[in-house]
This record gives C-alpha cells, structure tokens and sequence, in this order.
C-alpha cells in the first residue's frame, strides 16, 4: 500500500500514456512543437517518415521541420489542419486516414486533434489521438471484395440458368416455398416469374384429375418435389401438371436434395423440360400402332389358317409338285413370323397404354417350360433345345402363382432369339432351379452358343428397338422382344439379366417369384 501510495498521480499517467493502444501526441499550438508523444506514437513516426526519426529527435522540433515534405500523402495538407485547428479550435477528425508508410504496407489510422485552451480561452496546444485501424478494414474490405465476387458469380449463374431451355426450381425445405425458379421455368409452367417465387410449390400446378387421359407412368408433378425433400434423387421422371390456363403439361423431371454442412436437408432442386409434344406424337404413334397391329391380326391368322390347311391338303394328296409344297410351306413360316411381328406390336402399344394386365393363376413352371421347349422346336434350324431341371426329377413340379401364357410368351422370345442367333447344330439349353437362398423363387435361363452381344452394348439390350452391332443385316426383328420380356418379368416383380461373350454365346436369366403375395395385377 505505502509502495503505491509514493506514486503520484503524473506517474500513473505517464505510465497510462505509456500502454494506451493508441498513439497519443501534444503540439505546441503556436509552432506546432512535438512537445510530447507517447511510445505507440513513436513508433508510428518510425514506420511512417524516416526511420532516424526517434522520439527523443522529434520531441521539441516543429511539425513543419520533420513531416518529409517529400512524402506522397502532402505535408502540407496535414499542416494546414493541424493550423486550421490551432486557429479556430474545430476540432478534426478522420477516419480510415490511408498513412504513408515506409517499406511495408499500406496502413489505415483513425485519428483527431483536440484544441487544449489555457485559463483564458487561448489555445494552446494541439493533442493528437490515433489508433491503427488496418487490420479490421483489411479484413472488411476483404470480405466485401468476397460479397462483390460472389455477388457477381451468382448474378453470372443466374444469367447462365436463364438461357437454359430447361425450368430449374429451387425449394425451401423449412416452407416448401419456391425461393428461385429460372425464367425457362416460368415459361413452361405457364406462371409469371414474380408469382412463382416466394410462393409454395404446393399452390402451384394443378395435378391432373383421375378422369384426364394420361399415361399412367407419368405422376404428379409435386412427386419429384416432396421425394427430394425426402432425399431421394430422381433421374428424368415423367410428371404432369394441368397449368393455370387448363392446358396438361408432360416434362421430364429431375429432382436432387440440397444439403447444409451439417448435412441436413435445405431444400431441392428441380430440373425439367416440357415433353408434351414429343409426348402427343408418341401417343399417336401408340395409337397408330395399336390399330394397325390390331387391323392386321385379322388378316394374317386368316392367310396362316388357310396356309395350314393348304399345306396339310397338298401333303395327304401329294398333288402339288415339290416347288408348291416349298411355296406354302414358306408362306406357313412367313406368315408365322408375321403374326409373332404383329402380336409383338400389340403388346407394345398394349404396355405404354398400361393395358396389359396379368391373368395370374397358380401353375407348374416345370411344365410351362416344357410346353414352350415344344412349341419352340419346330422353329429351330437345327439346333438342339434341352431343358435342364437342377435338382428336380422330370416329374417335379415348381408351382407358382404366374401369368402362364405370359411367361410361356418370355420364354418363347428368349428361346426364339436364342434360335435366331446362333447357328445349327449349337446346343441350346433352358433351365429351372429352385435355389436353396431363394426357396420362393425360381431361376429360369436360356443359354446358347451363338453370336452373343458387345460387352458395351449389354446394358442397353433390354430397351425398346434397340437391337445390337453385330447383327447380320439380313436378321429380322424390330427390337422389341427383350424390352417386352423385361416388361413383363417386371409386373412379375421379377428380375432379368444377361450375360453374354461377343462370338461365345449368351445366357438370360430370369429370376421369378413364385409366391402369390408379391403379385398385383397390372
Ligand atoms: P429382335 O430379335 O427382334 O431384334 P429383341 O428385343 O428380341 O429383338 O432383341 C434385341 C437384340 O438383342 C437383338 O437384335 C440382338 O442384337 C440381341 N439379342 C437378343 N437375344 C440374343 C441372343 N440370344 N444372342 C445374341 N444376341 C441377342
């Protein structure tokens, strides 16, 4: 206590004077004598004029003799404020003042000189305060020059989202609310811009009634939304949405979840183009195709009946010479060909218009297997068709809940392509397994040692039209039958694949459930 109480009251200042972060200096008011500075201030000299400028130098000589007149920030000027203030007492004050600095750099004070006026209003002395604001403007300028960039990126990103032909959306997860949607969007939704922003997506789009005449794969446009939302990502989906003028609208969408750091949900994203056109044609093929394959389904069973007939005639009274029994033979197989052409058509049109519906009915799978082989074998060019049963003695039964004709159809077309594209005299085997893993279904294959399919081609054989690189031109098919076995293992809710060796052979495998419970009726 005594130790502190020797200190006098000067002392604490000068010790305060000292340590305060700022610089602190006091002017003669008259000559603009540096009459004292504190140690933040001499080193602020140090760093901003001549380096063999110290405070012990400085103190005691006019403002006017060491400010370096040579500086590029104007002695001068500073000069004239430190007079101005000395001559009318209005205190100055600058913010952000960019100080001339020495080898390093650059470097931003805040700073004021205050008056002091003696017992009779005169003034005096000049006292200067500064404090170095470099680092937090740096910083802020530094996270405007952020905000400007990003700014500038995203109006950039935007520009380039308003030139894309497709509608992109961006919704809120917290309100459903639309918080960005592209000027394409607006356009193929049919809703202006400023009234689809900021909006619910739930408000917008009517989805389509029961009564309006869609195809069935497509949903609701909503749907795509709400599963982001859920986190799931869809790929071109085929949705509808009825627009505020009435008119139904078909796009292709796809929709992506959003997420923060945290990984949470923010929102999604949707992207989507309108397909009703392309979509209207379609259906008219559809239609088109449909009332042809059902036109000519008349016709041909007539021309295949009366060439059966014809050549059952001509062979009990052998009165027809060998080229006549060649000519209805060929016209047998060809219109035979043509009513599998036909029948391949129709289903086609029967699938896109969600009208081929199963007749599942409890059956023996060994024995469906063994009818197609049969029907199968008049049609092989040589080849021999076996059927190999594991692990099931011939009289074995495999039942199963199935549509029978509809698989006997699956196996038909894959005993038939496997016919078709491999040469004579080649093996072809059709399997049946009940696998231990699986007891409630069946795996069915149908091997062959033919042509087989490019490696980079097997993934997209199941698709409609698509027929594979290697084939012989003079091979007929439209390309259709693997997509309708696929089509209907589906609605089986089983599975089908293919492994295949270009010039080796290839297997389909058929994966089918045998319990009722997993079918519905399509
Ligand atoms: P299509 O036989 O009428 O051309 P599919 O849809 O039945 O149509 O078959 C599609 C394509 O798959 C065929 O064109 C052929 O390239 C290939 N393919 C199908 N089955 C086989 C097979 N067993 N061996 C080799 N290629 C096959």
């Amino acid at each position: 206590m005594d130790s502190q109480a020797d200190v006098t009251m000067d002392e604490y200042a000068a010790i305060m004077l000292e340590h305060v972060p700022a610089g602190e200096a006091l002017f003669d008011a008259r000559d603009l004598r540096l009459l004292a500075a504190n140690r933040l201030f001499c080193r602020f000299l140090a760093m901003h004029h001549a380096p063999s400028w110290d405070a012990r130098t400085v103190i005691g000589q006019p403002l006017t003799g060491w400010l370096p007149t040579t500086s590029p920030v104007g002695a001068a000027d500073l000069i004239a404020i430190f007079r101005t203030v000395a001559e009318t007492g209005i205190p100055y004050q600058t913010e952000e003042y960019a100080a001339p600095v020495l080898n390093c750099e650059q470097m931003y004070w805040n700073w004021s000189l205050h008056p002091i006026r003696n017992e009779h209003g005169h003034i005096v002395q000049l006292i200067f305060h500064g404090s170095d604001v470099t680092a937090p403007l740096l910083a802020r300028q530094q996270a405007e020059h952020v905000h400007t960039l990003l700014m500038n990126e995203r109006a950039r990103f935007h520009a380039i989202l308003d030139q894309l032909p497709e509608g992109i959306l961006l919704v809120e997860a917290t309100d459903g609310n639309i918080s960005y949607a592209n000027a394409s969007a607006a356009t193929i939704l049919g809703i202006p811009l400023q009234d689809l922003v900021g909006v619910s997506f739930h408000q917008h789009g009517r989805n389509p009634s029961l009564d309006d005449v869609y195809d069935r794969q497509a949903l609701p446009w909503d749907f795509v939304v709400i599963n982001a939302l859920f986190g799931k990502i869809a790929g071109s989906q085929e949705t509808v949405v009825v627009k505020p003028d009435g008119n139904t609208l078909i796009m292709l969408s796809s929709s992506a979840p959003l997420y923060n750091e945290e990984h949470s949900i923010t929102g999604a994203v949707i992207v989507f183009q309108d397909i009703t056109a392309q979509k209207m044609i379609e259906r008219q093929k559809n239609a088109f195709l449909s009332l042809a394959s059902h036109e000519l389904r008349t016709p041909v069973t007539a021309i295949m009946g009366y060439a059966e007939i014809l050549h059952m005639l001509a062979a009990q009274e052998k009165g027809l010479s060998p080229l006549g029994q060649r000519a209805i033979a060929q016209i047998v197989t060809q219109s035979d060909h043509l009513t599998r052409l036909i029948e391949e058509m129709f289903d086609l049109t029967r699938l896109e218009n969600a009208q081929l519906a199963l007749d599942c009915a409890w059956h023996d799978l060994h024995a469906t297997l063994k009818k197609a082989i049969e029907s199968q074998e008049i049609t092989a060019r040589g080849q021999s068709i076996r059927l190999v049963a594991k692990g099931l003695a011939a009289a074995d039964s495999v039942m199963g809940y199935f549509d029978e004709q509809r698989v006997m159809q699956i196996v038909n077309n894959l005993v038939s392509n496997a016919i078709k594209y491999s040469p004579n005299g080649s093996e072809i085997e059709v399997g049946l397994q009940r696998t231990p893993e699986q007891p409630d279904k069946a795996l069915i294959w149908v091997q062959d040692q033919g042509i087989g399919i490019p490696a980079n081609e097997i993934r997209l054989i199941f698709q409609r039209f698509q027929r594979a690189s290697n084939l012989d031109k003079s091979m007929s098919g439209l390309g259709l039958g693997l997509y309708l076995v696929k089509e209907l293992v589906t609605r089986h809710k089983g599975r089908v694949w293919v492994e295949s060796k270009e010039g080796e052979g290839s297997t389909f495998y058929i994966l089918l459930p045998l319990q009722r419970k997993s079918h519905k009726h399509t």
